[in-house]
C-alpha cells in the first residue's frame, strides 16, 4: 500500500490530532511512536510519526526529524508534512525553522509551505499573523506558555528567527481568488529567494484553496498544524466513511496530568468515581500512592479517573517547593506506572489520558508503538487500538489538554460511532 502522506509530529497529541482529523476525512491512518523501524511497513494511507520534539534540544529534534523523513522516504511516502502545534509552539532557537530546514534539505526540495491556520479550533492566519479566536496569538495565554512564550504573533518574523533564509507570507485574497492564486503567490515567492512560506487561512475554504495549489506540487514540504493535514486528507481521501470498529472487552479507566484549563472542567464536570494525586504525597511516599490509586481503581464499578490536575496555584506550589521537573516527573511517572499495573493487574484494557507530556509518558510506560485509529471521538481526539509488549489489544485515547467538550470523560466513553462536528 502506497502511503498517500507521510507526517511528522513534534508530539503524540498532536500525531493523534492529525490521525483523528484525516481518518475524519477519510484516510486510513496510523500512528508510530518513535523513529519507526523502517522493517515494518505501514498498513495505513497516512502514516504519523509521533516524535517529542517540541521542546527537545535543535540537534535532536532535528536527528529525529530527518531520520523519520528517511524511513517515510523508503516506504514510499509521497508527500511529507512536517506537523507543528497550531499555536506554533517555539522559540528563537527552534525547534519549527531548523527542523524544516533540514527536512528541505533532506529531501532536496526549494523549501516549505504549510500554515497553522486551524479554523475548527479558533487558529486563523491574516497578513502572517497568527489569530487565537478573537485576539492575536501574543495577547492570549499562549504569549505565557512555561515552554515557549509565544510573544510576537508575526509569524514571518518569528520563523524568521530561526532560520537563516527567507521567510514570506502567501495573503488571504489569494486563498480567496483560489488554488491557481495560492500557487502562484507560492510560486512568486520561491522566484524572489523566498525559502518558507506561510500561507494566510481564516475558514476552512481557505486551507481547501491551500490543498489544492499544493496537493500535486512535488519538490516542497509541507508543513502546518492539523487544519492543513486534513485539508490534505479532504483532497486526496477516497471521501469513504471511516471504519469504526468496537472496542476490545475490558475495565476502562481516565488519566489526566493535564493542567489547562478545558481539562481542569472536563475534571470538575466528571460525575464518576475520582482520586487525586498530590505531589506532596508522592514525593513522601510514591509506592504507597501508587498503591491507593490502583487499589481505588480496583474498587470501582464504573469508569474511574485519578487525577493530576489542579488550579495554576496549586501546580505553581509543586514547582516551587520540588522544582518545575521534578514535579512533572513525579506526576507523569505515578499516572505511567497507574497505567501499567491497572493493564497487568486490573483487566484494563481502555484507557483514555489528557495532556501532551502526560500521554507520551503512559504510551511509554505501556510499551505500545503503534496506535491504529478505531474511532473519531470528538474533533482532534481518536481511540486507537495498539498491542502492548505483552500482546495485549489496548484501546487508547490521547488527548491534548484543550480538546474535547466538558464532558468528555464521559461522553468518550459513549460507542456512538458518528463523527459529530460539536461534539
Ligand atoms: P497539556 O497538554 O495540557 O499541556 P501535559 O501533560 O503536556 O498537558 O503537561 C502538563 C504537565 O504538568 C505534565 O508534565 C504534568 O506532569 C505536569 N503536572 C500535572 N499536574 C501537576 C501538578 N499537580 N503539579 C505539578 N505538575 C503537574
Amino acid at each position: 500500500m502506497s502511503i498517500v502522506l507521510g507526517v511528522i509530529a513534534d508530539d503524540i497529541t498532536g500525531a493523534c490530532d492529525v490521525a483523528a482529523g484525516v481518518t475524519a476525512a477519510g484516510l486510513s491512518a496510523e500512528v508510530r511512536l518513535g523513529v519507526p523501524d523502517p522493517g515494518r511497513s505501514p498498513s495505513s494511507d497516512c502514516v504519523i510519526v509521533a516524535l517529542k520534539s517540541r521542546t527537545a534540544p535543535v540537534a535532536s529534534a532535528v536527528a529525529e526529524s530527518v531520520a523519520v523523513a528517511r524511513v517515510l522516504r523508503e516506504w514510499g511516502a509521497g508527500r511529507i508534512f512536517q506537523k507543528y502545534c497550531s499555536t506554533f509552539d517555539s522559540t528563537d532557537d527552534g525547534n519549527i525553522g531548523p527542523v524544516a530546514d533540514a527536512l528541505v534539505d533532506e529531501l532536496g526540495v526549494w523549501g516549505s509551505v504549510g500554515t497553522p491556520a486551524t479554523p475548527a479550533v479558533g487558529r486563523t492566519m491574516h497578513r502572517g499573523h497568527l489569530f487565537v479566536g478573537d485576539r492575536l496569538l501574543s495577547e492570549s495565554s499562549l504569549a505565557h506558555h512555561p515552554l515557549t512564550p509565544m510573544r510576537d504573533a508575526d509569524l514571518v518574523r518569528v520563523l524568521g528567527r530561526q532560520t537563516p533564509h527567507r521567510v514570506g507570507f502567501v495573503p488571504i485574497e489569494q486563498a480567496r481568488a483560489g488554488a491557481d492564486a495560492v500557487a502562484s503567490g507560492i510560486r512568486d515567492l520561491r522566484d524572489e529567494g523566498v525559502r518558507h512560506v506561510l500561507l494566510d487561512a481564516v475558514e476552512d475554504r481557505d486551507l481547501d484553496a491551500a490543498a489544492a495549489a499544493v496537493a500535486h506540487a512535488d519538490g516542497v514540504l509541507l508543513g502546518g498544524a492539523a487544519g492543513l493535514a486534513v485539508a490534505l486528507a479532504r483532497r486526496l481521501g477516497a471521501g469513504a466513511t471511516p471504519v469504526v470498529a468496537a472496542p476490545p472487552a475490558g475495565r476502562a479507566l481516565v488519566l489526566s496530568g493535564s493542567g489547562s484549563e478545558r481539562t481542569r472542567g472536563q475534571v470538575a464536570a466528571f460525575a464518576g468515581p475520582r482520586f487525586d494525586l498530590d505531589t506532596d504525597a508522592l514525593a513522601g511516599d510514591f509506592d504507597a500512592v501508587v498503591a491507593e490509586a490502583l487499589a481505588f481503581v480496583r474498587s470501582c464499578d464504573t469508569v474511574p479517573l485519578v487525577s493530576a490536575t489542579a488550579e495554576p496555584a496549586t501546580v505553581a506550589h509543586a514547582q516551587e517547593r520540588w522544582g518545575r521537573e521534578r514535579a512533572a516527573a513525579l506526576v507523569e511517572d505515578a499516572l505511567a506506572t497507574i497505567a501499567v499495573a491497572a493493564v497487568d493487574e486490573l483487566g484494563v484494557r481502555r484507557i483514555l489520558v489528557a495532556g501532551g507530556e502526560t500521554s507520551g509518558a503512559v504510551a511509554a510506560g505501556l510499551g505500545v508503538d503503534v496506535l491504529r485509529v478505531r474511532r473519531v471521538a470528538a474533533p482532534g481526539v481518536a481511540w486507537t487500538t495498539a498491542t502492548d509488549e505483552a500482546g495485549r489489544a489496548l484501546d487508547l485515547c490521547f488527548k491534548s489538554g484543550n480538546f474535547g467538550g466538558t464532558d468528555f470523560f464521559t461522553e468518550a466513553f459513549e460507542e456512538t460511532g458518528a463523527f459529530e462536528e460539536d461534539a
